[in-house]
């Protein structure tokens, strides 16, 4: 199968910053090698990211054999409360905990037990995997710091990224409390609260005139030229780092259920790399004997107006048809996702599904889990909520076994999607009467 990377089809496969020399190799801790996805092509780690044998994607290799299960399971509970105390399993070095970071992670897991009645599910089974309580805001600070790592590594001055808008605030805080330079680009339409939301953190924030898509390949174009030497970009050169941080939602899940894999996972889609790399980490797991090996499935959520992996799911298309993104959820409009055909495989191969939402149904899923649980979600985590009720009343997802909803950000950030849903019960004088006349009264 042919990996969909845009950017690494259309872009120089090295970076013109200097790699780190064989004598002196980089500490990425247990990261041993980058491998490719498609052929195992092996070469030294550095900021590179797609295969020169078969313009595959790079992802990194780990030497685990010096763990012992027990041994690992006690390094990992006496780690830090952030996603550090996976550090044994991720590519930074030993110290990392110790270095200028933002510390993302270990947000909670919310026992959803009003959502679950709401939706059918046999009480204590449902679970929130809630990422808003991350320090921007949203999942994206689990990848940056991972890529900060590398960065760092790599002697990257400056940290750039194309984003939807979550990414932007996520390299715009991190560079500024590790000290870099950021530059970051974004399509110009995005929603106020995005906007606002990275460019606080005083880095450069550069509105593209397109979509997500033309933001992505304008990205893949500096990275060729001198114009963009020294830049690490945190999702294309250094996107086989970044993509680890995803698997620490895995851990968290697992190690929250009680070292215990759930059953079933609904995962947002927007390049798909979250969604392949949580798989990634439950398979960590098994093999490391953190976790007893049993299946599970995965399931991808999408909006219906940015719906390219669910659409190939449903047709039994193994290849992605790119689509121009027209949704609500912004944070997952990207209509040409890279790790498609890998979410399509892992979909089919643990017996899961994609399924897509239209923006009614995100609203009234913010709406809901709001309403239940008392979690503001941005409108992926409509996707998500609203998918798995979708799955629920189609009969794909079992409600009597354990599931794990991710909500990967905060509803401040997309206020516009419930503002006109939402206001005043009723407006009153602040006296008895007005408020008994609003039959507001007990
Ligand atoms: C980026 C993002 C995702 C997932 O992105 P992938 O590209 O699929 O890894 C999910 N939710 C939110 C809110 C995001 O910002
Ligand atoms: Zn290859």
């Amino acid at each position: 199968m042919a990996a969909q990377t845009d950017v690494s089809t259309t872009a120089d496969t090295t970076n013109t910053v200097t790699s780190p020399d064989s004598a002196n190799p980089v500490d990425l801790g247990p990261a041993a090698a980058l491998s490719c996805r498609e052929c195992g092509h092996r070469v030294p780690l550095g900021p590179v990211f797609a295969c020169e044998e078969c313009f595959g994607p790079l992802e990194i290799a780990y030497d685990f054999s010096a763990y012992e299960t027990e041994d690992l399971r006690k390094r990992i509970e006496a780690g830090p409360a952030n996603i550090w105390r996976y550090a044994p399993l991720l590519p930074v070095p030993a110290d990392v905990a110790e270095k200028p970071n933002i510390n993302p992670g270990w947000t909670k897991l919310v026992q959803a037990d009003n959502l679950a009645r709401e939706l059918g599910v046999t009480p204590g089974k449902l679970f929130v995997k809630d990422d808003s309580g991350n320090p921007t805001h949203s999942f994206k600070d689990r990848v940056v710091a991972q890529a900060i790592e590398a960065a760092r590594a790599f002697n990257f001055t400056t940290l750039s990224c194309s984003s939807t808008g979550n990414l932007a605030g996520a390299v715009g805080a991190a560079a500024a409390r590790a000290g870099f330079r950021s530059c970051v680009f974004i399509p110009h339409d995005l929603e106020q609260g995005k906007i606002v939301m990275a460019a606080v953190y005083g880095g450069e924030l550069v509105g593209i005139e397109g979509n997500y898509d033309d933001v992505n390949r304008f990205c893949s174009e500096l990275i060729g030229d001198p114009a963009g030497e020294g830049w690490g970009f945190v999702n294309v050169n250094l996107r086989p780092y970044y993509a680890e941080g995803s698997k620490t939602l895995a851990y968290e899940i697992c190690e929250q259920l009680g070292w215990r894999l759930p059953d079933q996972l609904v995962i947002p889609i927007a390049s798909g790399s979250q969604l392949t790399k949580i798989d990634k980490g439950l398979q960590e797991l098994i093999k490391l004997g953190l976790v007893e090996d049993k299946p599970y499935k995965i399931f991808g959520a999408q909006a219906e107006g940015c719906s390219p992996v669910s659409v190939a799911f449903k047709a039994g298309h193994d290849v992605v048809r790119p689509q121009k993104p027209n949704t609500i959820a912004k944070s997952l409009a990207i209509g040409n996702p890279a790790d498609g055909p890998y979410v399509l495989d892992i979909a089919r191969r643990t017996g899961g599904a994609v399924e897509d939402v239209n923006d009614e149904q995100v609203v009234d899923a913010i709406k809901l889990l709001a309403q239940t649980e008392g979690i503001f979600a941005e409108t992926a985590g409509g996707v998500t909520v609203g998918v798995a009720k979708k799955l629920i009343e189609n009969g794909l997802l079992d409600p009597t076994l354990t599931t794990v909803v991710l909500n990967t950000g905060d509803g401040l950030k997309t206020l516009d999607a419930v503002a006109s849903d939402t206001g005043l019960t009723a407006t009153i004088r602040p006296n008895l009467d007005s408020f008994r006349e609003a039959g507001l009264a007990s």
